[in-house]
């Protein structure tokens, strides 16, 4: 155990993701004595961006939504210098690449059901629309009361076709969530798609890894402990590999872990990301572009420097390809695919690096009901983490913040039983 780790605290966060960082700005703002460990020698867990022959590139491509809700009242967006992508998506339909936006913002869906005549039929946009429009405007309690099904079924229950669901919806969603075979929630599915559609998507210029450290920014830098592996928890300890103890009264496991025995881990999803480099960028605007001929490889792909120049040196664009699954094809076969896709030729690409995730995403099938799992285990243990709530950063660190909440009204309660003994 590092010298400086306390004996004893109120609060022990294991953990230093999203979720973790979040509870301990909760706990930090109720006064409470608290100590973060991190196994790992960053915080910042799935978030993370490495430096790679002057690319930045993101552990695994991932976006923030401004629409998230916990995250804008976490942090400063305008500091984190967000570069955005377009709203809506491209889809690659044989010759023709077909744009489709969903947004609230004026004009936007009116265009593109204009434009995407290709894409299904004109009753599936108009449907498309209406549900877009219902998970954007209904309040999240409305949604999350709805009966509950898989995200398939809800599209298909929307009355979209076949051919609408496989060209679009499959693609786009099996990118976002991880999940090909759309078993996911609709209650996940109606909030993920909210975000979308009331938010923008974006990357901070420095990396991704440029959000947790803004979480993690106003905490005192004593207190977070990283290189600090805890090997077990029980009521009232934390026990560090390394053989340290730190007495407690609440400990909050924000990792997916088998730390807690009574918490079975959630079945994760795998995504693998392809960075290539060009010195010419296959597109010359930042926007999503998925696969609507069913080949099923590529679930999206994206030029992200069009959006972020500082993801790439000058003169050269940084493209990132995201395909489901920790085992995924060769990278000549995908490359092959992207030929296709961008309708450009690919001889002149480098492959810069292939990051696989096994455990990228966590599973939500239903019932997820109000996404809101329970935190409190008990004889002050407590857990958080995206698996407790949706599958994002706004459910990681909505989790945390959530957990904490419980562990700050459980200790005060605790004190105020002490105080009328
Ligand atoms: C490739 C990829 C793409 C994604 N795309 C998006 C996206 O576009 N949009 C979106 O909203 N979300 C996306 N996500 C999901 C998002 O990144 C996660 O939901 C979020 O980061 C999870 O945070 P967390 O704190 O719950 O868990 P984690 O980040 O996993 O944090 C848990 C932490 O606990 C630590 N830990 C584990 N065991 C121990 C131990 N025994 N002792 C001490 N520490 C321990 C781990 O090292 C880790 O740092 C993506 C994720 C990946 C991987």
């Amino acid at each position: 155990m590092p010298d400086s780790t306390p004996a004893s605290v109120d609060v022990v966060v294991v953990g230093g993701g999203l979720a973790g960082l979040a509870a301990a700005r909760r706990l930090h703002r109720a006064g409470l004595d608290w100590v973060l460990l991190e196994s790992a020698d960053r915080l910042g867990g799935r978030v993370a961006t490495d430096l790679v022959d002057g690319y930045r590139l993101d552990r695994g491509f991932q976006v923030l939504n401004t629409a998230y809700p916990r995250l804008a009242a976490l942090v400063d967006l305008a500091a984190l210098d967000l570069r955005f992508f377009t709203p809506g998506v491209l889809v690659r339909r044989g010759p023709d690449l077909i744009r489709l936006a969903a947004s609230l913002r004026p004009g936007v869906l009116g265009a593109s059901l204009g434009a995407a005549s290709r894409l299904g039929t004109r009753l599936d946009l108009v449907r498309f629309a209406a549900l877009v429009a219902r998970y954007a405007s209904l309040p999240p309690a409305r949604l999350l009361d709805a009966p509950e099904t898989t995200a398939e079924v809800a599209l298909h229950q929307a009355g979209l076709s076949h051919a609408f669901v496989e060209e679009l919806a499959r693609p786009f969603l099996s990118g976002v969530l991880a999940d090909r075979s759309l078993e996911t929630s609709s209650h996940v599915l109606a909030m993920i798609v909210r975000s979308f559609a009331r938010g923008r998507i974006a990357v901070p210029a420095a990396g991704m890894a440029a959000l947790p450290e803004a979480v993690a920014a106003p905490l005192p830098a004593e207190r977070l402990h990283t290189s600090a592996r805890v090997g077990a928890v029980a009521p009232g300890s934390v026990s560090l590999v390394d053989g340290g103890v730190v007495r407690c009264r609440a400990v909050l496991v924000a990792a997916v872990t088998p730390l807690l025995p009574g918490v079975p881990e959630p079945r994760m999803h795998g995504l693998t990301t392809y960075y290539h480099t060009s010195p010419v960028p296959p597109l010359a605007e930042p926007t999503l572009l998925l696969d609507g001929d069913r080949r099923e490889l590529v679930a999206n792909t994206v030029v992200v420097s069009a959006a972020a120049p500082s993801y790439a040196p000058p003169g050269q664009a940084l493209i990132a390809t995201s395909v489901v699954g920790p085992s995924a094809p060769p990278e000549p076969v995908v490359r092959t695919e992207l030929g296709r896709l961008y309708g450009v030729p690919v001889t002149q690409w480098s492959h810069l690096e292939t990051v696989a995730i096994p455990a990228a995403l966590p599973a939500a099938p239903p019932p997820q009901g109000r996404l809101r799992r329970p935190v409190s285990l008990g004889d002050g243990l407590f857990t958080a983490g995206d698996h407790r709530d949706s599958p994002s950063i706004q459910g990681a660190l909505a989790s945390g913040w959530r957990a904490a909440g419980a562990i700050v009204r459980s200790l005060r309660a605790e004190g105020a039983r002490s105080a009328e003994r």
